[in-house]
């Protein structure tokens, strides 16, 4: 018989019985598929008369746990209470949670999940999960805190070889992935918090997010994983775009963040580690701040095309299925296509166009290659003189202080300055708009129209949204992968909705 698909455990932390009974229904609305009764947090604990009834009530199948302090939860009584109440708790449970180092002795009434949980280090759950599996129980259960999610991967590692039903999951934001594949290698269960601020261990998920925002019902053994690789990546909107862009389409695919620590070395043991295992399935990468020159290093210059070797960066990461890699960039492509796409020309149609772009930093790096590549004629303007005058050395156009800025006698304004960005919403790089100036494209996508747009509309300019730019770099994204074409509508759509419109 097929071992039944991985469960969503909903942790019920209610500090008394009221609150859990309240709990039980909200997780049976939110489509659970059991929940875990956390006797440790309920004050006073609850009397075997109490709990029977408590149990018996739930709409769904009941994990009953009861943490010590130094298995990170709160029990304060005693052993010896405590061993009691899980005693009490057994007959009317699904399963019943100990940890490997506390397993009562004689066994208890229900199904035994053996569990191990190290706050501080992976470096020991290989052996604890074999420790636990020599122990009698009905699932093994290993939780690991992962300060890198290279470190995360033992997880499937330990769902692959595992030889009963296992819970395996990395702690921390840089595990988020675990908790969303965990249906993918066939877990047992993974946990999800019934709303934000109740998660019972860090970076857990909600479980709306996981069902809607991560495909958890649509994820099988053989979908296909992408990820955002970045630090910080917490507040990317890559995961709902491109989750959302695949719903759409119809594909077997999922996409999941990878915060994943700023240094070389932290990209080249995540990428190594996608590699060592085919069977992850692993088929493509978003790759933002601080990693894109690492990407281009990592995936070598020859494998990477012009334009990302130019630019010094990729932002796109190609997987095949024989492990070989490509890295594009497709930042450069996003902003002139939404510049050219406004303004209605051809991209050559930028040839001898005078261009004002503020700012130096890594966006002014792929707009300005681009514009030079179609013979626009380029001014930098930036705070700091030095950047920019290093950057038209390289690529064409003229250096000057930001200060000069509104002197410009160019037709088209773009700004890759963050002055403006939420929550900075009363600051422009340029106000007024100069009389020369036709058309302003604002790479900032939060707010959809900045200051600047505002002010540039009101004067009867062309605007650019940077929606556009983050739409079109996503869609680039999508059909690099997938040769196909993009929910293009579906994916503005969620952008849209994200930014509050
Ligand atoms: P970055 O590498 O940090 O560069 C920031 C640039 O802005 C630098 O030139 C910096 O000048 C300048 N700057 C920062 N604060 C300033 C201030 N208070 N006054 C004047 N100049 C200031 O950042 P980036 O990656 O290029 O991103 C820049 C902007 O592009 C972001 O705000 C983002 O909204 C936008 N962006 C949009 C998309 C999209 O898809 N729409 C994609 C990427 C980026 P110094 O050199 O003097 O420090």
């Amino acid at each position: 018989m097929a071992p039944a698909p991985t469960r969503i455990l909903c942790p019920l932390l209610g500090p008394d019985l009221g609150t859990v009974r309240e709990e039980m229904r909200l997780a049976l609305a939110r489509r659970a598929d059991a929940v875990e009764l956390r006797l440790d947090c309920l004050r006073p604990p609850p009397s075997p008369d109490e709990l029977a009834p408590l149990l018996a009530d739930c709409p769904l199948p009941v994990l009953v746990t009861c943490r010590h302090r130094d298995e990170g939860g709160q029990w304060t009584g005693t052993e010896d209470q405590r061993i009691a109440l899980l005693r009490a708790a057994a007959p009317h449970a699904a399963w019943v949670d100990v940890e490997h180092r506390h397993a009562p002795d004689p066994p208890l009434d229900a199904p035994l999940v053996r569990s191990w949980h190290d706050f501080h280090t992976p470096d020991h759950a290989r052996s604890a999960a074999r420790a636990i599996d020599a122990a009698p129980a009905a699932v093994t259960k290993v939780a690991f805190a992962a300060p890198s999610p290279a470190d995360a991967l033992l997880a499937f590692d330990l769902l692959r070889d595992a030889p009963r039903p296992t819970i395996a999951l990395a702690m921390g934001e840089c595990g988020v992935m675990t908790r969303i594949l965990a249906r993918k290698f066939g877990a047992f269960a993974t946990f999800a918090s019934l709303q934000s601020g109740r998660e019972s261990a860090p970076a857990q998920p909600t479980i709306d997010d996981l069902r809607s925002l991560y495909r958890w019902d649509a994820i099988t053994q053989r979908t296909s994983v992408f990820g955002v690789i970045g630090c910080p990546v917490g507040h990317s909107m890559s995961p709902a775009i491109h989750n959302a862009a695949f719903g759409a389409a119809g594909l077997d695919a999922v996409y999941v963040p990878l915060l994943t620590p700023p240094t070389e070395a932290d990209f080249r043991r995540l990428l190594d580690g996608l590699r060592e295992r085919p069977w992850l399935g692993w088929r493509g990468l978003s790759v933002t701040i601080p990693h894109k020159e690492h990407a281009l290093a990592y995936v070598g210059a020859e494998n990477c095309d012009a334009l990302a070797r130019r630019i010094g960066a990729v932002n796109t990461i190609t997987i095949d299925p024989d492990g070989s890699l490509h890295g594009d960039n497709t930042d450069y492509a996003a902003a002139i296509d939404a510049l050219v796409g406004a303004m209605g020309l051809p991209r050559e149609g930028l040839a001898d166009r005078r261009v004002a772009l503020l700012g130096a930093g890594g966006a002014a790096r792929a707009i300005l290659a681009a514009l030079r590549h179609y013979g626009a004629e380029v001014t930098l303007y930036n705070r700091t003189l030095a950047r920019a005058q290093q950057l038209v050395e390289e690529f064409g156009g003229t250096a000057r202080p930001i200060d000069d800025a509104p002197a410009t006698r160019a037709e088209i304004v773009i700004n890759c300055t963050p002055l403006g960005m939420h929550p900075h919403v009363d600051a422009s790089p340029l106000d007024p708009i100069p009389p020369s100036v036709r058309v302003v494209f604002d790479t900032i996508y939060n707010p959809i129209e900045t200051r600047l747009l505002r002010t540039a509309r009101a004067g009867g300019r062309l605007t650019v949204s940077g929606v556009e730019m983050f739409v079109n770099q996503a869609v680039l994204q999508f059909e690099r992968w997938t040769r196909r074409r993009a929910p293009r509508d579906a994916m503005r759509d969620v952008v849209l909705r994200r930014l509050g419109t």
